[in-house]
């Protein structure tokens, strides 16, 4: 780099937020709590970075979604106004993104063939409920776990770098005593992988590191950055703390940011050690702490800061705003969930009214079934919203049936793409559908091959159709996908009319998915994109936007992580739902459920609403015939709620009620109702 100089643009920033931008020596890490600007800063140093002359491609930025790399990039070009380089050459992207793009370049070293396909969740799956088949375990007098469990256990296993023995010891005790058929599924789940030319969402990760393994390929691919920047880093895994030391070259600079406070993916293997043993990992490491709060006004703080006190973990941050007075947080206790709608609605509107646009406010929930009834509700009344973090657009059957004939021919040894395309025909299950993907593999995998498969007699006019399509599709293959696309449509439009309930709304997700890749040239590029980073259901969109371009953002707490809204609403904050009853096992789990909790309330700037239901109907609940009655949740603790304003909505011709007599009552009755 040149010789240091200052830019006016680094005026904008705090004195520690301007030492960690421009900092020279050494690893850097950055441990401050939400809101203190982490991300600005990382968008900061790339321009910085720039501006001192780094070739754009030479910097690294590695982020927990696309659409937050995108946004840091745009943030780095406009803070070095017009004239400056492009960040467009940046190599910007999620861990498993930029895993992919690697790969494909480096494919050779690690054994790969170039045109591998990705296998998401649920292909995973069901490649492990094929081999559990063929291996017989599914009729066992016990039963075997789930296909979903063994996955589980086997990501455990490769993510935390942990033995099979001990992940079933501390995570899966109940599976313990299947330990060697595991291990066996999982051998015949590598080798599956490797044959078809597939691999799942950790092994792109599993690769990576493989690649900077090797001393002779580290030295490569290492070589390709000079610095490396990552954003929340207390959500990486032990793998992704690998693949970042074989990354660094000590010549070059790395620096990871990240709060402690805020590490919700331990279900996924991710570890907060990661943050604490950074300074091992990389000598001569620098470390910034941030402690000034620019997000919320004080009395949002002021209760965050009470929620996360809880922790037993001791969060070394004191964080303060100089943001000023404002409001205090509201804690609203709704009748029920309709009036909880109906509640948050009104807020949404009038703060509309007052200025905050709609995407300026966000609803959000630990679960993203949580939101059904709002999500109805603002479809009735024309209130358009995005919602982020439930099903993906990939998930749906319909989308994946159409995505499956495109990975057939992007590469033809992807056997649960075969599967999944040759059971959609009258008269094909799994017996004739396993014959197909043989005879493909001695026709050493050339698709066109299924016109000469004997097929049964009930199959044979379908597959002869199939057959039709694939030579028609196979010399469309250096053709726009959008085009592959509509020729699919055509062959599976009746299919999905027999298969599936709301097929005129299933094929509108087909047109967009056609329109999705008139976007794209290459068929890789635009399975790729899909299958890494989705978009969101095109049909969550409700209604016809009222103004421009507004919608409002309903999220869940994991995928809100980084965001800020000027106005918040945390609704269904009722303990079983945060926490979450499914992850109230274990004090570690408690923990991290705390810890979510202050994911969502950190995102607020100026307007925090926290709202619960007190009767939930029987569809919740087994407990009682109509209705049973919710406590608040337990984070929201008495010295947590002398910050907030307590507001209660129940109708006006009851009496008035405080929370406190609320849950007094609730008890009494729900005592009563046991023997009812
Ligand atoms: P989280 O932990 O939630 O990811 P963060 O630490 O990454 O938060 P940012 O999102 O970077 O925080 O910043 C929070 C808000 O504070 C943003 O609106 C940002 O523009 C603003 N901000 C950060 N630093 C400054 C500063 N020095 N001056 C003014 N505003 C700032
Ligand atoms: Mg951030």
């Amino acid at each position: 780099m040149a010789e240091q100089t200052t830019y006016p643009w680094l005026e904008d920033l705090n004195p520690q937020q301007r030492a960690a931008v421009a900092h020279r020596e050494g690893p850097l890490l950055v441990v401050a709590g939400a809101g203190s600007g982490k991300t600005k800063t990382l968008a900061y140093r790339v321009a910085y970075l720039i501006a001192e002359g780094v070739d754009p491609e030479k910097i690294l930025l590695l982020t927990f979604t696309r659409r937050a790399a995108q946004e840091m990039l745009s943030r780095a070009s406009a803070i070095m106004h017009r004239g400056a380089p492009t960040t467009g050459r940046v190599w910007g992207g999620t861990f498993h993104a930029i895993a992919n793009r690697l790969l494909r370049r480096y494919s050779k070293m690690v054994g790969l063939r170039r045109d591998f396909t990705v296998l998401d969740q649920g292909d995973s799956e069901d490649l492990i409920n094929l081999i559990r088949h063929d291996m017989g375990l599914h009729s066992r007098e016990k039963r075997f776990p789930r296909k979903s469990t063994c996955l589980g256990i086997y990501s455990r296993c490769v993510n935390g770098k942990d033995d099979l023995p001990l992940v079933l010891e501390r995570y899966f005790p109940w599976c313990a005593e299947w330990e060697a058929e595991l291990k066996t599924i999982f051998k015949q789940y590598v080798s599956r992988k490797q044959k078809r030319n597939v691999l799942d969402y950790d092994d792109l990760l599993l690769y990576w590191a493989e690649l900077v393994r090797d001393v002779e390929s580290a030295e490569q691919i290492a070589g390709q950055f000079d610095h490396i920047l990552v954003d929340e880093y207390q959500d990486t895994n032990r793998v992704q703390a690998e693949i970042l030391r074989g990354m660094y070259r000590p010549e070059g600079g790395i620096m990871v940011v990240g709060d402690d406070a805020q590490s919700i993916y331990g279900f996924r293997a991710a570890t907060v050690r990661n943050m604490l043993d950074f300074p091992q990992m990389f000598p001569g490491t620098t470390i910034v702490k941030l402690e000034q709060n620019y997000r919320s006004v004080s009395p949002i703080l002021e209760t965050t800061n009470r929620v996360i006190a809880q922790s037993s973990q001791r969060y070394a941050k004191d964080l303060w705003s100089a943001r000023g007075d404002g409001e205090a947080p509201k804690l609203v206790m709704c009748k029920d969930e309709t009036q909880q709608d109906e509640y948050v609605i009104s807020r949404v509107l009038e703060h509309y009214e007052q200025g905050i646009p709609l995407h300026r406010q966000a609803v959000l929930f630990r679960a993203s079934h949580l939101s059904a009834s709002l999500e109805l509700e603002l479809t009735r009344r024309d209130i358009p919203y995005h919602k982020y973090g439930g099903l993906r657009f990939l998930e749906a059957a319909h989308i994946k049936d159409t995505i499956s004939f495109l990975r057939i021919l992007e590469n033809p040894r992807d056997e649960m793409a075969w599967f999944r395309v040759l059971q959609l025909l009258d008269g094909v299950g799994p017996a004739c559908a396993a014959r197909v993907v043989d005879h493909v593999a001695e026709a050493r995998f050339d698709p066109r091959a299924i016109g000469a498969f004997d097929a049964p007699p009930a199959a044979r006019d379908r597959m002869a159709e199939l057959s039709i399509l694939v030579d028609d599709l196979v010399p469309l293959g250096t053709k726009e996908p959008a085009a592959q696309v509509a020729r699919i449509r055509r062959f599976y439009e009746p299919i999905l009319k027999k298969l599936y309930e709301n097929p005129r709304v299933r094929s509108r997700d087909l047109e967009s998915l056609e329109q999705i890749a008139s976007g794209y040239k290459s068929r890789r590029k635009f399975l790729v994109d899909l299958q890494l980073d989705p978009p969101n259901s095109t049909s969550d969109l409700a209604g016809a936007p009222f103004v421009d371009e507004d919608w409002l953002v309903l999220s869940t707490i994991h995928s809100a992580k980084g965001c800020e809204w000027d106005a918040v609403y945390l609704i269904h904050a009722a303990d079983g739902f945060l926490p979450s009853d499914m992850a109230a096992g274990s004090k570690e789990e408690i923990e991290e459920e705390l810890r979510v909790a202050y994911v969502a309330l950190t995102r607020a700037r100026d307007f925090l609403y926290v709202t619960w239901p007190l009767r939930y109907y029987s569809k919740w609940y087994a407990l009682g015939d109509r209705h049973s009655y919710a406590q608040p949740s337990r984070f929201l603790t008495e010295d947590v709620r002398t910050t907030m304003d307590e507001v209660v909505t129940v109708d006006e011709s009851e009496e008035e009620l405080t929370i406190d007599t609320v849950i007094r009552r609730n008890i009494a009755e729900r005592m009563r109702s046991m023997w009812e």
